[in-house]
């Protein structure tokens, strides 16, 4: 596609977006736009299905919402809590750790700056970036999976990993659409633009996407 098609893609998924479910750290920051939640929620969403991510952080929310309160549950308590979420333990601990390292060193405070949040074990670019931008509305991009699928696929960039993908939007996407191309994506991602067997057909976009890569549609 031309890079100038962007500008009509975003304005069909826009409105597309409103039939689709909404991603469940988006209903996060939408219901509390409070940082630490972000960030939980999304440890707690890697590899793990949206509708158990909405679940398990609402639970623990009710039993925690600030790392002061956090901090001081036990990790098989948390565990516990946010069971079924892949990695449950694994998760636990680092929530945990989070919460102590942000009352110890940032005042309680969640980092608004990617460097410093990559420094927390456990947060990656994808989730330092959304955190940045969802919990606090500054420029970033998250990629994760679907972005970086479907980014690809439409031929907008030609990238092996979500890291460089990443990179490609930031030097090439208008800075209008960085917080919320992550919200387009993922629901498209998750309600049409499969990672198996897409919906080109039906795709109101197929006309402007080259299907990169795409083997097999429907
Ligand atoms: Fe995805 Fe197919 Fe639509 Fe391209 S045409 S954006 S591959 S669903």
């Amino acid at each position: 596609m031309e890079p100038n098609d962007i500008h009509k893609v975003i304005a069909v998924l826009r409105e597309e977006y409103r039939l689709w479910q909404v991603p469940a750290v988006t209903i996060v920051s939408e219901c509390d736009h409070s940082p630490f939640k972000i960030l939980v929620s999304c440890i707690i969403s890697l590899r793990t299905k949206d509708e158990v991510t909405a679940v398990a952080s609402a639970r623990l929310f009710a039993r925690a919402d600030t790392p002061e309160v956090m901090q001081d549950i036990p990790n098989d308590e948390i565990a516990d809590v946010i069971y079924p979420a892949g990695f449950y333990r694994n998760k636990a601990r680092q929530i945990r750790e989070i919460a102590q390292r942000l009352v110890a060193e940032y005042g309680g405070k969640v980092p608004d700056c990617i460097d410093e949040l990559l420094k927390f074990k456990g947060v990656g670019r994808k989730t330092a970036n959304l955190v940045v931008t969802l919990g606090f509305g500054k420029p970033g991009i998250c990629v994760d999976t679907h972005v970086h699928r479907i980014c690809n696929r439409l031929g907008y960039v030609s990238t092996k990993t979500p890291e460089a993908t990443e990179m490609a939007l930031r030097a090439k996407l208008p800075p209008e659409y960085w917080i919320e191309i992550n919200d387009l994506l993922v629901a498209f991602g998750q309600n049409h633009c499969y990672p198996i067997s897409p919906r080109c057909t039906t795709c109101r976009i197929n006309s402007l996407c080259p299907r990169v890569g795409v083997k097999k549609y429907r």
